[in-house]
């Protein structure tokens, strides 16, 4: 019997706790109505993103990606890639070939990007970029070779041509200089001009969704719509070019990268933003900007957590009252702490750890408390991720007429799966796909 009024007693507590954070985070924690709710804000947007006379003033930019076609199966040959934009820098040496069955073969090589390169000249970056494709080629044994590249750039980008691409905004850590309204394509082109040891075309420039829905439709033809919740958050998907203003023609299809990371920047969020929120956007690198993403991806989820048990702790509901320095200083809980607080057995544990690392003296009623906080933001940031997918497949549904969407998502990025990789090889099915239309072209 004491037994068990011991373990009443504990589950009690733990009760209490979660009750204490459920009511402090009472506006973060959004209702099925409120989420069906942004789900429709949303598809407002999508509509006036892809408008003519709406698009210059649409936060959600709906990017043509020049992106037509999927895989078809009977591309083939040798490609580059270098993906600049997620957590982490690689180059990428894709072998596409048919024997009977369509297939590939990839080899890839990260390389650091440290805040000089990405915060430094724009100049500096990409002469980083060519330098770091110039050792992977070295290594792959590929430098007496001509071949064809596809650049996986992960910002949001106009395009007139699959081969070309005008940076509208730096987001998430970049920030060089003197890159923004430029053509990013031929930036790396002149870089690589600079080596002469390697002769390679620049031939496709794509965002990372982009790349995901193509290296995901390379296995499944179903596959429509491409997925990114990582450092930053995006989604594309294949939309139909009568609804498509901004490009010519209402035959066929085209990829549109949405760019939702923007959704809210022009105030359709406020509502649902916390003081948490505001306060991590006026410390962030783009104030005002990727509003949406702030509340979804990994480079943000960390300091929401931190701003929040910050003000629990001024308020006497967290560690006795007791702030430390380190609980005080920007960007010290990352998304990597959330993910160990979070976790199903060790969970508890990790928390005591990392709160004790925070030099905060947790007790144990403290790391429960502390856990649901941070569920509660990785819930929400789920949430939305999941309102807006939503609403691009409903689009997808009512294009089509159906009644019944059947169909694939392609996903990718750091936050859904902790080693981060795929997006780049799409970039190399992008320009295997350009280049068996080229050159059935030819025929
Ligand atoms: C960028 C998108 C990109 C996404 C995921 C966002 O910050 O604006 O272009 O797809 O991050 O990497
Ligand atoms: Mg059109």
């Amino acid at each position: 019997f004491a037994v068990h009024l011991l373990a009443f007693h504990f589950a009690k507590l733990k009760e209490d706790q979660i009750k204490k954070v459920d009511r402090y985070l009472y506006h973060m924690r959004l209702s099925d109505d409120v989420l069906l709710d942004v789900m429709g804000r949303f598809r407002a947007e999508m509509v006036k993103g892809l408008g003519r006379d709406t698009n210059p003033t649409a936060t959600v930019k709906m990017l043509p990606s020049l992106v037509r076609s999927l895989p078809d199966g009977s591309e083939k040959g040798d490609f580059l890639a270098v993906d600049l934009g997620g957590s982490q820098f690689r180059a990428l040496e894709v072998k596409v070939f048919n024997d009977g069955k369509q297939s590939s073969q990839l080899e890839s090589k990260f390389y650091p990007t440290p805040k000089e390169v990405i915060q430094g000249s724009g100049a500096e970056l990409f002469s980083y970029v060519a330098d770091c494709l110039s050792d992977f080629m070295e290594s792959r044994n590929l430098k007496h070779k001509k071949l064809p590249l596809g650049f996986t750039f992960s910002f949001p980008c106009k395009q007139n041509k699959l081969e070309e691409g005008v940076l509208l905004s730096w987001t998430k850590h970049f920030k060089a200089r003197g890159v923004q309204g430029t053509d990013v394509a031929s930036s790396l082109r002149k870089a690589l001009q600079k080596h002469k040891d390697i002769d390679v075309d620049v031939l496709a420039m794509v965002n990372d969704t982009v790349g995901t829905m193509m290296t995901c439709g390379y296995d499944d033809p179903r596959c429509e719509v491409g997925l990114i919740i990582g450092t930053g958050t995006n989604a594309c998907y294949m939309e139909d070019m009568r609804h498509i203003d901004l490009v010519e023609g209402d035959e066929g299809r085209m990829c549109i990268n949405t760019e939702w990371g923007a959704f809210g920047d022009d105030g359709a969020l406020d509502d649902l933003r916390t003081e948490f929120d505001r306060e991590l956007d006026l410390g962030s690198l783009n104030p005002g900007k990727q509003l949406f993403e702030k509340m979804i991806s990994s480079l943000y989820l960390g300091e929401l957590v931190r701003l929040i048990l910050l003000k629990m702790t001024k308020e006497g509901l967290l560690f006795n009252g007791k702030v430390s320095a380190a609980l005080l200083t920007k960007g010290k809980i990352e998304m990597k702490h959330v993910s160990a607080m979070e976790k199903y057995k060790e969970g508890l544990s990790n928390t005591k750890e990392i709160l004790t690392e925070l030099n905060l003296f947790p007790s144990e009623d403290d790391c429960i408390a502390v856990q649901h906080v941070c569920t509660i933001v990785s819930f929400r940031s789920a949430n939305l991720c999941a309102a807006a997918l939503a609403a691009i497949l409903t689009r997808l549904r009512e294009n089509k007429k159906l009644l019944r969407l059947r169909t694939t998502v392609g996903i990718d990025g750091g936050l859904y799966k902790t080693h981060p990789q795929g997006s780049a090889k799409g970039a190399a099915m992008v320009t295997a796909v350009a280049y068996r239309l080229a050159a059935q072209r030819k025929q």
